[in-house]
């Protein structure tokens, strides 16, 4: 389970390693004071499906790339 899972990049062209996008709870608190709630769904969202990033260029990947 350590470090050995792979994702393909599609800014890269390759297979690499990744980590997950720590989710910027403070921002999203904000998002939703300044949106009178209507942020929350989308926050849930993020929260429960966090975003990965390739380790080499911290862009995100995104499942389901034939
Ligand atoms: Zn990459």
């Amino acid at each position: 389970m350590e470090g050995s899972e792979t994702a393909y990049c599609n800014q890269c062209r390759r297979d690499v390693q990744y980590h997950f996008d720590p989710v910027k709870h403070r921002k999203q608190i904000l998002l939703t004071i300044i949106s009178f709630g209507l942020w929350l769904p989308v926050w849930m969202c993020i929260a429960f499906s966090p975003t990965k990033l390739c380790n080499a260029c911290n862009g995100p990947i995104w499942d389901g790339g034939t």
